[in-house]
C-alpha cells in the first residue's frame, strides 16, 4: 500500500506547502508515483503549482462535501499530480459538522485512487480544525516542519497531543515520520539556540530531519511555479531534500 504523508503543523508560515511541493517534486524524481492534495481553502499548493485557484469548478471541496470522484490535475513538469483546493474549501468546515462519517471523509476520497500511488501528501491547513483533523485520519504517517524560532518550538507540545489523540482513537495505524526544521538562519544565534532545542527534546519523540535553510530561492522558485531543484539545481538546500526523500523511500 502507498504511503499518505500529512504535512502538518497548526502554525502557519513554517513551510509547510514549500515543503509539500519540493517533497512531491522530488520523490517523483525517484520514479515514485506521487498525487498531492491540497487540504487549504487559501490554496498556496494549488498556486504554487501554477493554478489560478479562482477558475477551478472542480475541487477537494467536491469530493469531500458532495463525494464527487476527485479532480486529479497532471502536473508532469513537477513530477506529481496535484487535486487543488479553492476558497470554497474555507466552508466544508462548517458544512461537515454534522455530516455522516465526517471524520473519515477526505479517507473515503482518496481510497479509490489509493493503489495508483506511492506516496500521497496531503498538505494541511494552518490549523487544528475539520480540514486538519481529517487529513490526520486519512494519513499513514506525519511530517511536521518546524521553523527554528523560539515561538514555533512553543506549539509543539500542543500538536503532539493533537497527534497522540487520533492515534489513540481515529487512526491508531499514524506513525509520526519525523520533524522537518525550516527557515533556519545559521548566522542567527536564536535559530541555533531553536535547532539545538529541537534536536535534544524532539529526537527522543521521532527523527529529525536535516534543516532547511532559509533562502528567498524559495520564494523566488516558487514566482516561476517550480520546485526549487529545477530553479536552481546547485543550492544548499536541494541536498537537504534529496536526503528526506531518499529516507520517505527508503525507511518509511
Ligand atoms: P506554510 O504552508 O506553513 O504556511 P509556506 O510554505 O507557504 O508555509 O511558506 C511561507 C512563506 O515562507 C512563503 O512565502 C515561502 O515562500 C517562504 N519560505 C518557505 N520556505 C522558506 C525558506 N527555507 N527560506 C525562506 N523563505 C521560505
Ligand atoms: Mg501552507
Amino acid at each position: 500500500m502507498g504511503k499518505i504523508m500529512a504535512i502538518f503543523n497548526q502554525a502557519g508560515g513554517v513551510a509547510k506547502t514549500t515543503l509539500a511541493m519540493n517533497l512531491g517534486y522530488h520523490l517523483g524524481k525517484l520514479k515514485q508515483r506521487v498525487l498531492m492534495i491540497d487540504m487549504d481553502p487559501q490554496a498556496s499548493l494549488t498556486l504554487f503549482c501554477g493554478l489560478e485557484p479562482f477558475d477551478l469548478t472542480q475541487t477537494i471541496y467536491e469530493s469531500l462535501v458532495l463525494e464527487q470522484p476527485a479532480p486529479i490535475q497532471s502536473l508532469s513538469d513537477l513530477k506529481f499530480e496535484l487535486i487543488p483546493s479553492n476558497i470554497n474549501l474555507s466552508g466544508a468546515e462548517i458544512e461537515l459538522v454534522n455530516a455522516d462519517l465526517r471524520d473519515f471523509r477526505l479517507r473515503d476520497a482518496i481510497a479509490p485512487l489509493e493503489n495508483q500511488y506511492d506516496f500521497i501528501i496531503i498538505d494541511c491547513p494552518p490549523s487544528l480544525g475539520i480540514l486538519s483533523y481529517i487529513s490526520l485520519v486519512a494519513a499513514t504517517h506525519i511530517l511536521v516542519p518546524i521553523a527554528t524560532q523560539y515561538k514555533a518550538w512553543m506549539g509543539t507540545e500542543l500538536l503532539l497531543r493533537t497527534v497522540k489523540r487520533i492515534q489513540g482513537k481515529a487512526n491508531k495505524e499514524l506513525k509520526l515520520a519525523g520533524f522537518v526544521p525550516t527557515l533556519f538562519a545559521k548566522a542567527n544565534s536564536q535559530d541555533c539556540r531553536a535547532l539545538n532545542a529541537i534536536s535534544e527534546q524532539l529526537s527522543l519523540i521521532a527523527p529529525i530531519f536535516p534543516a532547511l535553510p532559509r533562502s528567498t530561492a524559495f520564494a523566488d522558485a516558487v514566482e516561476e511555479h517550480l520546485p526549487l531543484a529545477l530553479y536552481q539545481p546547485k543550492h544548499p538546500a536541494v541536498a537537504p531534500l534529496t536526503q528526506l526523500a531518499n529516507y520517505c523511500l527508503k525507511k518509511l
